[in-house]
C-alpha cells in the first residue's frame, strides 16, 4: 500500500512509451510543499513521466518498493533534507538500494549547504536544490531537464561533477571546500588516505604530497589550485570587460551587493569586485532570522547568492577572487588597482569591504587554523561535527547561530565566552534558543589559552577569569567568532578613517558644520560620502555603522541614490 500520504499523477500512460514508464517521484513533510513540487513537476513532466508524490520517508520507500517489483523505472528523486523519521539523505540512502541508477536530489529548506555537501558524499548526490525553488523555469528544470536527460542516456553514467581529493586536516583543503560551497558549486569530496581518494590520485598522476587536487567535471586535475583558478574554471568571471564604469563597488557582502543591483537595476555602468567569494559575512550565516521579509529565518547564502543573481541580471559585472589594494584620484576619475598591478576606472566608487573575523592570538591557534580550528562558520565542517565536542569562542549572535547550527550534528557544543553573560552581546531570541538545546552549554568568564595538537587540534587550555584557574579539555573543533575588523589599511592617506580602520563618512567628517579639511567642493560631504568626493562607504565598514544585513544592504542602496545625485551636480 503506498498510504494516504502517496499519489500517482493522472498521467495515462501507455506500454510502448518508454518514457512514460519512467516515474519523477518527489518526498517532502510538508503537505503544501510536497503538493508545489508535485505541481511544478506534472506541469512541466506529467505529458512524458509519471510524477510520484509522498509525503513521508516511508510512504515514499513503500512506493519505491512497488514500483521496483511492477518492473518501473524511476528517472528522478527529489528529497526534502528535514524529514522527521528519516532525513533526506538517510531516506536518499535507503533509496539508492532501490534504485541504483535514479538521479538524486536534495531539497534544503535553507540552503543547508553542510546537509548537501554531506549528502554529495554520503548518497552520490546529483544536486541540491534550495527552496523555494520559484520561478522553477529557472531553478527547477533545468536541474531536472538535465538529470532526466544524463539519466534517458541511460548506461546511467555517474553525472560529471567537480571532486577534491585532500586531507581531512589540511588547511587548503579546507579552504577550497568552503570556496566551493560559497560559490554554490556542488563536489563531491575524497579523503586522500581512503581507496577512491588513492584511485582518482594515481588516475590524475598526483602523489598525494600537495593537496588539494581538483578534478573539474571535464576530468582535468588542478593540483593546489588557487581560489581565482577555481573561480575561472567554475564558470565566475575574474576580469572586467571594460575599462571605465559609472560605479564601481568594492565588496560583495550584502552592502556590495545592494549596491550593485541598485546600480546596475538603475542603469549605471556597474561592476562589483570582492576579494573572494560573494556574501561577505552574511554568507557564513547558517540562519539569518531578523532580515525583514523571511519569517521562517533564511540562510546567508541563500539571500546572498540571490542577490548575486539579482545583480547581474541587472547587468552588473561581478567579479570574484579579486583583491583591491588601492584608490587614487585621477581628475573626475576615481581608480581602482587590483593586486597583480590592472585597474579600472570610474566616475565613482562604492566602498563596502565590511569587516573580516579578528585573529585570536593564542599559543598554537595559528598552526591548527583550518586544522580543526575555523574563523567563521565553516559550514563545510559540518559533518565533521558528528558526535563531536565541539568549542565555539564569542558571545555575538554569529557564535549562537553557529551553536544552533552545529548542535544538530555534534554531541555537544560549549560556548565559551569571555564576559559574565551572553545579555549584553546575543539577541533575545537567540539566547532563548540555546537554552532550550540540550546539548549547548555555555561557559562565561572563559577564555581559550592555548591549543595543542600534532597534525590538528586535540587539546585547549581554558582559563577562568573569575578566579584564574584554568583546565585543559580534549576538543578537536574550534570555531571562533569573535567580531570583526575592518580591512582597510590600503585606505590609508586617501579617505579618513577612524581609529580602528573604519571608514568616516558624511556628517561625521564635519567638524560643527564646518567642510572638513582638503575638501574642495562648495557643498559639504553628503550622508555616505567620504572625505573623497565621489567616494562612498556603506555596511558594516562605515564607521559607527549598525553591523547587520538589513543596514548594509539599505546603506548600499542609500549609496546608489547619492552616486545619482553626485553625478548629476558635476
Ligand atoms: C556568522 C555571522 C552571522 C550573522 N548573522 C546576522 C544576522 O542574523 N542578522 C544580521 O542582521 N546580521 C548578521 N550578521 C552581520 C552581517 O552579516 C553583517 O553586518 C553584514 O554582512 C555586513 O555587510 P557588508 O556588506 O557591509 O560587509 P561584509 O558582509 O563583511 O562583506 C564585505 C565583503 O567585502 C570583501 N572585501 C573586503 N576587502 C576587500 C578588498 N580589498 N577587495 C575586494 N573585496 C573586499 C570581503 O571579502 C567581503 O565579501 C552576521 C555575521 C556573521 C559573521
Amino acid at each position: 500500500m503506498l498510504g494516504r500520504s502517496c499519489e500517482f499523477s493522472m498521467g495515462t500512460m501507455t506500454a510502448s512509451d518508454e518514457s512514460l514508464r519512467t516515474a519523477i517521484l518527489t518526498v517532502d513533510d510538508d503537505p503544501g510543499v510536497s503538493r508545489a513540487v508535485a505541481r511544478d513537476l506534472r506541469r512541466r513532466y506529467g505529458e512524458r513521466h509519471r510524477i510520484v508524490r509522498a509525503e513521508s520517508a516511508a510512504a515514499a520507500l513503500d512506493a519505491l518498493r512497488q514500483m521496483k517489483l511492477r518492473g518501473e523505472l524511476v528517472a528522478v528523486i527529489l528529497a526534502d533534507y528535514r524529514m522527521p523519521e528519516l532525513n533526506g539523505i538517510e531516506f536518499l540512502e535507503q533509496a539508492m538500494d532501490i534504485y541504483p541508477g535514479a538521479r538524486r536530489v536534495l531539497l534544503t529548506a535553507y540552503a543547508d549547504t553542510g546537509a548537501a555537501i554531506d549528502a554529495i558524499n554520503v548518497v552520490d548526490l546529483d544536486h541540491y536544490l534550495l527552496k523555494p525553488w520559484d520561478p522553477p523555469e529557472e531553478k527547477l528544470y533545468p536541474v531536472v531537464d538535465a538529470l532526466l536527460e544524463a539519466w534517458l542516456a541511460s548506461d546511467h553514467r555517474p553525472v560529471p561533477e567537480t571532486k577534491v581529493v585532500g586531507h581531512r586536516w589540511s588547511a587548503r583543503s579546507s579552504e577550497v571546500r568552503e570556496f566551493l560551497a560559497r560559490n554554490q558549486v556542488p563536489y563531491r569530496w575524497y579523503q586522500s588516505d581512503e581507496p577512491e581518494g588513492q584511485r582518482l590520485l594515481a588516475a590524475a598522476g598526483a602523489d598525494g604530497r600537495a593537496l588539494p587536487v581538483v578534478i573539474t567535471p571535464e576530468g582535468e586535475p588542478l593540483v593546489e589550485p588557487t581560489d581565482a583558478e577555481l573561480a575561472a574554471r567554475v564558470g565566475l568571471a575574474t576580469t572586467p570587460s571594460k575599462d571605465f564604469y559609472d560605479l564601481i563597488v568594492i565588496g560583495g557582502g550584502p552592502a556590495g551587493l545592494g549596491a550593485a543591483v541598485y546600480g546596475a537595476s538603475e542603469g549605471l555602468r556597474t561592476v562589483l569586485v570582492e576579494r573572494l567569494a560573494t556574501g561577505g559575512q552574511a554568507g557564513q550565516s547558517s540562519r539569518i532570522e531578523n532580515y525583514l521579509g523571511f519569517p521562517d529565518g533564511v540562510s546567508g547564502a541563500q539571500l546572498t547568492e540571490r542577490a548575486r543573481r539579482q545583480a547581474t541580471k541587472f547587468g552588473a559585472e561581478v567579479l570574484t577572487t579579486r583583491d583591491v589594494v588601492g584608490l587614487e584620484v585621477r581628475g573626475s576619475a576615481r581608480r581602482v588597482a587590483f593586486a597583480d598591478g590592472t585597474f579600472i576606472d570610474a566616475h565613482t566608487v562604492i566602498l563596502a569591504t565590511g569587516v573580516s573575523y579578528r585573529i585570536l592570538d593564542v599559543p598554537g591557534l595559528g598552526e591548527l587554523t583550518g586544522r580543526g580550528v575555523y574563523y567563521g562558520s565553516a559550514l563545510t565542517e559540518t559533518s565533521a561535527c558528528l558526535g563531536q565536542d565541539v568549542y565555539i569562542v564569542g558571545g555575538a549572535n554569529s557564535a549562537g547561530q553557529a551553536a544552533v547550527y552545529l548542535s544538530r550534528h555534534a554531541k555537544s557544543v560549549t560556548i565559551l565566552v569571555r564576559g559574565s553573560s551572553l545579555e549584553k552581546s546575543m539577541s533575545y531570541y537567540l539566547i532563548r534558543q540555546i537554552q532550550d538545546i540540550p546539548n549547548i552549554s555555555v561557559r562565561t568568564c572563559t577564555e581559550v589559552i592555548a591549543a595543542e595538537g600534532d597534525d590538528h587540534l586535540e587539546r585547549l587550555t581554558l582559563r577562568d577569569t573569575a578566579n584564574g584557574s584554568s583546565q585543559t579539555v580534549d576538543a578537536q573543533l574550534l570555531f571562533l567568532f569573535i567580531g570583526g575588523a575592518p580591512l582597510t589599511d590600503w585606505l590609508d592617506a586617501v579617505v579618513v578613517r577612524d581609529p580602528r580602520g573604519f571608514v568616516v563618512a558624511g556628517p561625521d567628517l564635519s567638524v560643527s558644520g564646518e567642510r572638513p579639511a582638503g575638501w574642495e567642493l562648495d557643498r559639504l560631504p553628503y550622508h555616505l560620502e567620504t572625505s573623497v568626493p565621489g567616494v562612498f562607504v556603506a555596511g558594516d565598514a562605515r564607521a559607527e555603522s549598525a553591523k547587520r544585513v538589513a543596514s548594509a544592504v539599505g546603506e548600499g542602496a542609500l549609496a546608489v541614490m547619492l552616486v545619482h545625485r553626485y553625478l548629476e551636480k558635476t
